[in-house]
């Protein structure tokens, strides 16, 4: 744990007015969350804010307040490099390596901006001025929450704050059943429930909205795709770019899918490997104290949490799955 007193934190904010939120590639519904919730807590102390994002966020976020607000450095990225040059102060939400934001890191490195680290993920880098990281944070949306509470200013969580804030709690932990999950959680729900915000829309929105396509690539996944290693308690799917393309694959459709083995009794370690154009993207979940973010580290040059990590490779499909197989099994 690292964290700087609210007192620093709060100097920092009130000696910035240009201010820039990066979060990680591929955000999920933590990193949006978290982006948008502290976007808009910003815009209310009347500073000029902007979200950053690396590459494009899945379509069933774009409900989200503020979300069309967003840049997104693929697709602007002088305006966004501009804006980071002007900027007196940079949060970087939900990660905690330049790794994570691929080219937007080479520019973040050429920026002279302080930079403000909010993360719950594994060992953190360096590269931070100050620090509100916390690896028993369910999420960064919890780090916002009692950075905001914090800074004395509960009072400015209204119904958009606590809608992104939600969203991350309930992403992050599985819709509150991940270990991660205690009563603390549970008692900023409460405190968010009282703005009027619905979970079940929340829920609804981030959840029932899936295109036909994908639901058809769960089942294919699920029924023609799923491997159990003989005497292991492991599960894996590997699904090559081609069958990502036969079912129309869009950014966030296999989100979750890496779970579903859990499902079988005594299932510990599940893995999901996407085959792109460039390279194999990998998602890795366990169970108790098998830690995966170790795994990810050592082997797939990724990371995480103990329990929930990724990484990638840049072997073939085939060769990953041989890889993976034989590292795993050090696992137990
Ligand atoms: P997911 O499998 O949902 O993409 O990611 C699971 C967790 O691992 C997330 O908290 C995510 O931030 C982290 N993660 C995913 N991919 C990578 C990666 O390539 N490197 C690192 N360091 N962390 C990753
Ligand atoms: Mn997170």
């Amino acid at each position: 744990m690292r964290k700087d007193s609210f007192k620093i934190l709060k100097k920092a904010i009130n000696n910035s007015q240009n201010i820039s939120i990066i979060t990680h590639w591929s955000p999920d519904g933590d990193a949006i969350g978290s982006s948008l919730a502290l976007y808009q807590f910003l815009k209310y102390l009347d500073k000029n804010v902007k979200v950053i994002i690396p590459n494009a966020f899945p379509d069933f976020l774009e409900w989200m307040p503020g979300s069309k607000q967003i840049l997104n450095f693929q697709e602007e990225g002088k305006k966004c490099e501009n804006w980071l040059n002007k900027s007196d102060l940079i949060f970087t939400l939900d990660f905690n390596s330049y790794k994570r934001i691929e080219k937007l890191g080479d520019v973040l490195l050429k920026t002279s901006a302080p930079k403000v680290m909010i993360d719950h993920h594994q060992q953190p880098d360096d590269y931070a001025k100050y620090y509100f990281h916390d690896v028993n944070a369910c999420s960064t949306c919890e780090l916002i929450f009692e950075l905001i509470c914090g800074l004395g200013a509960k009072k400015t969580i209204d119904k958009k704050i606590a809608a992104c804030i939600y969203t991350g709690l309930m992403t992050d932990t599985g819709s509150f059943r991940y270990p991660s999950v205690k009563s603390n959680t549970h008692t900023i729900i409460a405190e968010l429930l009282k703005t009027g915000i619905i979970p079940s829309e929340i829920h609804g929105a981030v959840y029932d909205n899936y295109s036909l396509d994908r639901l058809k690539l769960l089942g294919y996944a699920l029924s023609e795709k799923m491997k159990i290693i003989d005497g292991y308690p492991v599960a894996y799917f590997c699904l090559s770019n081609k069958e990502l393309k036969q079912f129309n694959f869009q950014k966030g459709d296999t989100e979750g899918l890496v779970n579903y083995p859990f499902a079988i009794k005594g299932i510990k370690v599940c893995a999901l490997f996407n085959e792109s154009e460039n390279y194999v993207k990998i998602s890795f979940r366990s169970k108790d104290k098998i830690d995966v973010n170790a795994f990810a580290r050592k082997y797939f040059s990724g990371g995480g949490h103990i329990n929930a990590a990724g990484g990638k490779s840049d072997l073939s499909l085939n060769e990953t799955e041989i890889n993976f197989i034989k590292h795993v099994k050090t696992l137990f």
